[in-house]
């Protein structure tokens, strides 16, 4: 084996990214190992034709941890915002468009439904105050219920106190909605199916559930609890894309002295005395290490890389059984101009753009894909980052990038056959609000579930590395004897989306991971 490291990092996602900066902060000498030639996971950039840029998969920053930026410095190292408050523009079909910022009344709501103004702050301050008793367990491991130590029982108290600081009558609130579904409570607060639409797309967009589905209160809760620059549920542009941001990472952990190569595929975690001793890359080059850490999802790490020999057959069931079958495809076009939304004016064009124009359209979506099927009326979330960062598109051109569900991972014709045919679904259902966006179009691509298992190793090409459904949360994630990062075997560890609190670029798992590991002194 080769120049022995106290922590080998396998892959350089975000997480990964993150979990390096603060073990080498520590003082630990760690190697991080990424497949690919550019670092960063979901969270690159990609030049899909000469002089454009788009965000490859992630493109919207909303709760990378402020923990995160502050410690490791982030802004020091290049992290800088294009957009830092992007309203979200639900797109109406007849030109009357929603705008929502946070919990405002907007002009545009009072204009839909008076009642709904009247109602949305209301609701928007109850929510954030739900998502705040959540928001500190994002950077906590979740507590064991069973064989709790004095670690655990401080997290429990601490959310038992933040519970009880609710009062009363808002704790009960907090347990009747936390057990629902997103449309239920959308449906009993608000007229206007625009907005419902809006509200319940963010409950459901990286899940695999529909708006009706149980838990998808929880995830709109989760994305709550996100914020930029202080500000609740704020979304923001990176400058230069997401890439950018995940160099801003990389930079960090550089600086504290993290070795990063890319092009170094692992083959498979190295196992020695019932520990794991390091890993083997495709190459063959085997490296040794005190501690590995693994950013790749919990199916990938445990049945490819270290193998079910190595563990218990229940353990082994449980990974198995995870659900990880993604919803999500990524539509980016070159434009050779902005395209026209009737109601719409070209700085708005820079915002959230969503088109979901109500619960049962979502529902009736979501229904397609229990049969391998897509909706001939997707959901999208569009942003055109090229409106608010120049870089990204030569002067007077554009980039678009949307991501589209729901797009089934096992689609009954396999996406290979689909590709076209559903690129311009998406395209049409653009044009219904955009209709001359068909005539911008220069260059197209669309990236499926089956490309993102492919390029970025994510099993079912899943954006969170596993649904983030209440039987795989918190203490349960990815799944009971590995729920607090580290694994069955000694010596290995999870710190990716697959782990608490789940994916999203947040870095929290790679930070409540690198302090699992600290605590433990390991390596
Ligand atoms: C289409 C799409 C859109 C999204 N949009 C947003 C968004 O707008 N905002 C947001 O916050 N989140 C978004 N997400 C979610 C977000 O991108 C992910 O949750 C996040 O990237 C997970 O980060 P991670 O570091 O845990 O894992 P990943 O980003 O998956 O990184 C894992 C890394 O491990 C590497 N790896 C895997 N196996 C190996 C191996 N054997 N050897 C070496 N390296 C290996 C991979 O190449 C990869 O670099 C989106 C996701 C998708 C798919």
């Amino acid at each position: 084996m080769t120049g022995r490291k106290d922590v080998i990092v396998v892959g350089g996602g975000h997480n990964g990214l993150v979990c390096a900066a603060y073990l080498a902060r520590a003082g630990r000498r760690v190697l991080v190992l990424e497949r690919n030639p550019q670092i960063g996971g979901a969270a690159v950039n990609k030049e899909i034709a000469p002089g454009f840029t788009v965000p490859a998969c992630a493109h919207i920053l909303h709760h990378l941890h402020p923990r995160v930026i502050s410690e490791l410095n982030l802004a020091g190292h290049g992290l800088s915002l294009a957009a830092k408050n992007l309203a979200t523009i639900a797109l109406g079909r007849d030109g009357r468009h929603l705008v929502l910022r946070g919990g405002e009344a907007t002009p545009s709501l009072k204009d839909l439904s008076p009642a709904d103004a009247a109602a949305l702050p209301g609701f928007h301050a109850r929510m954030s105050r739900f998502a705040e008793v959540l928001r500190p367990l994002l950077t906590e491991a979740p507590p064991r219920l069973h064989g709790m130590n004095r670690g655990d029982q401080w997290t429990l108290a601490k959310l038992a106190w933040r519970l009880r600081r609710l009062g009363r009558v808002e704790f009960r609130e907090f347990l009747r909605v936390a057990a629902m579904n997103a449309a239920d409570i959308l449906e009993e607060s608000f007229e206007s199916d625009l907005l419902k639409g809006a509200l319940a797309f963010d409950a459901v967009l990286g899940t695999s559930f529909g708006p009706r589905s149980p838990g998808s209160v929880f995830t709109l809760l989760y994305r709550l609890a996100g914020q930029v620059e202080g500000r609740s549920a704020a979304l923001a542009l990176p400058r230069g894309g997401m890439g950018a941001a995940v160099e801003a990472i990389a930079a960090a952990a550089r600086a504290q002295g993290a070795e990063i190569r890319t092009e170094a595929r692992v083959a498979r975690i190295l196992v020695e005395d019932d520990r794991a001793a390091g890993v083997e890359l495709e190459s063959g080059e085997r490296i040794a290490a005190g501690t590995v850490v693994s950013n790749a999802d919990p199916k990938a790490t445990f049945l490819s890389l270290l193998g079910a020999e190595h563990l218990d057959t229940g353990f082994v069931r449980r990974i198995t059984n995870l659900r990880m079958n993604g919803m999500a495809a990524k539509l980016h076009l070159v434009l050779d101009g902005l395209p026209s939304v009737p109601g719409l004016s070209a700085a708005e064009l820079g915002e959230r753009l969503v088109i979901a124009p109500g619960i049962d359209q979502l529902e009736r979506a979501f229904n397609h894909t229990k049969y391998g099927e897509y909706s001939e009326s997707p959901a999208m979330e569009v942003t055109i980052p090229s409106i608010v960062d120049p870089s990204l598109a030569p002067e007077g051109r554009h980039v678009l990038s949307a991501v589209v569900i729901y797009a089934p991972y096992h689609l009954k014709q396999g996406w290979e056959a689909a590709r076209d045919t559903f690129a311009e679904l998406a395209i049409d259902t653009l044009a219904a609000y955009a209709p001359d966006l068909p005539e911008r179009i220069v260059a197209r691509e669309l990236v499926t579930p089956a490309d993102l298992e492919r390029d970025y190793g994510m099993t079912g090409g899943h954006w969170h590395h596993g649904d983030l459904a209440l039987d795989q949360m918190l203490m349960l994630r990815p799944v009971p004897g590995a729920s607090q990062y580290a694994a069955p075997l000694p010596g290995l560890y999870l710190c990716g989306a697959g782990s608490h609190p789940g994916g999203g670029i947040m870095g929290a798992a790679g930070f409540n991971a690198a302090r699992r590991i600290l605590g433990d002194g390991a390596a």
